[in-house]
Order: C-alpha cells, then sequence, then structure tokens
C-alpha cells in the first residue's frame, strides 16, 4: 500500500483529498502545517508526499528544501500560485511535480500514481530497458529509436534529452533541469536550445509534430514524455 503524507491546512481539501484517496486504497497520513509536515517525513516515512505550498507557518518551498537535505521522497507541489516563477522556485528546490489549485481530483490522482512509480523507480530495482508507444519503440540500453521498421538517427543531444523525459514518464521535467543535465550550468537560461531540439525530436518521433502526443511542453515550466 502506498502511504501518501498530505500537508494542506485547508480541512474541507484535506477531507475529499483522505476520501478519494482512502477509496483508491492508499494510506493516508494528513499534516495541516510545515513542523508537522516535517516531523511526519521523518517519523513515518510516507512513499510519496501531497504539499500545499501555501502554508501556516513554514512557506512551503523551505519544506522541500528541509525535506531534500535528507530524503528523495516524491513531491506533489498543490499551488494556487499561478505566476511560474513560484511553480519554478519548487521544482528547483526539489518537487517532483505540481498540480495547480483548484484540480480535478483524476488529475492529482494520475500526477500522484506517476509520483510514486518514479519513487519505486529509484529503489535499487531493475530500469526500464525498452520504451514502446503507438509510434515509435526507444532501446535505451542499445541506445536505439525505430519507427515502425525503420530505425531513427538521433544526435548525441537529441538522445540525451529523449533518455532523460522517457526515464521519468508522466512527469514534469523542468527546463532547468534538462539545461543543466544537458548542455551544463552555464546554459540554465538558455531555453532556446530545448525549443529547437524538441522540435527535432518530434520531427522524427511524432506523427503530427505540431501536435506532439508524446513529448509535451508545459508552457513556461518544462517538459513531459506522456507513454
Ligand atoms: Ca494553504
Amino acid at each position: 500500500m502506498i502511504k501518501v503524507l498530505v500537508v494542506e491546512d485547508d480541512p474541507q481539501l484535506v477531507r475529499a483529498l483522505r476520501i478519494n484517496l482512502e477509496a483508491r486504497t492508499f494510506e493516508v497520513e494528513t499534516a495541516s502545517d510545515g513542523k508537522a509536515a516535517l516531523r511526519l517525513t521523518f517519523a513515518s516515512k510516507p512513499d510519496v508526499i501531497v504539499l500545499d505550498l501555501g502554508l501556516p507557518d513554514i512557506d512551503g518551498v523551505d519544506v522541500i528544501k528541509e525535506v531534500r537535505k535528507t530524503r528523495g521522497v516524491p513531491i506533489l507541489v498543490l499551488s494556487a500560485r499561478h505566476t511560474s516563477e513560484e511553480k519554478i522556485q519548487a521544482l528547483d528546490a526539489g518537487a517532483d511535480d505540481y498540480v495547480t489549485k483548484p484540480f480535478s481530483m483524476d488529475e492529482l490522482l494520475a500526477r500522484l500514481r506517476a509520483a510514486a512509480r518514479r519513487g519505486e523507480a529509484s529503489a535499487p530495482s531493475p530500469d526500464i530497458s525498452v520504451v514502446t508507444t503507438e509510434d515509435f519503440t526507444v532501446d535505451l540500453i542499445a541506445k536505439k529509436v525505430r519507427r515502425g521498421s525503420r530505425s531513427v538517427r538521433l544526435t548525441p543531444t537529441e538522445w540525451h534529452l529523449l533518455e532523460i523525459l522517457i526515464t521519468n514518464p508522466g512527469r514534469l521535467v523542468s527546463q532547468r533541469k534538462l539545461l543543466l543535465e544537458v548542455w551544463g550550468p552555464t546554459y540554465s537560461e538558455h531555453t532556446n536550445y530545448l525549443r529547437v531540439y524538441m522540435a527535432q525530436l518530434r520531427r522524427k518521433l511524432e506523427a503530427d509534430p505540431s501536435h506532439p502526443r508524446y513529448l509535451i511542453t508545459e508552457p513556461g515550466m518544462g517538459y513531459r514524455f506522456e507513454g
């Protein structure tokens, strides 16, 4: 059973989350402020944390930073904040994904499952070696991509980008993280590189590159692979 720590100071939302999560056989613990959240994170070792950014005592971003000093547990942020800078701050502090309030319960559950899967995948277990979609197949070990019967040639940069995205299925990967991992720290502001290379990848992999089905842009935030 997946243990979820819900950190939220709105009692009605906590109640709705508890009912919906328990109905889907998640085990639920709740904290209504940042201090309780930190205490429970260390005491009861949740598998995934759902964290409201606007808490009465500690700012949610600071809660993330504190947890990340010692714990890799996936964190899904609930954000009522509409500026992308604040969401980016949360992602840079180590959050895995975010859902903007008001959200649908289905959307939250989909993101939560993706975050929980990521947590399991980071445990020592055999990694995914082949990812198959309806349109293409990626062999992560042989480093080969096929579309139907023909192989697709990717440049090393394209390959690196694709690899990061498909090994984080369903999960938002921030622009900054992609730029850091593929191009290095001095390129963290060069989001135009990402646009260019993602367009190339889509031309090579997507059936309709202008309406991507697999390599999804989250405007101003990053990219997501939907398998
Ligand atoms: Ca709040």
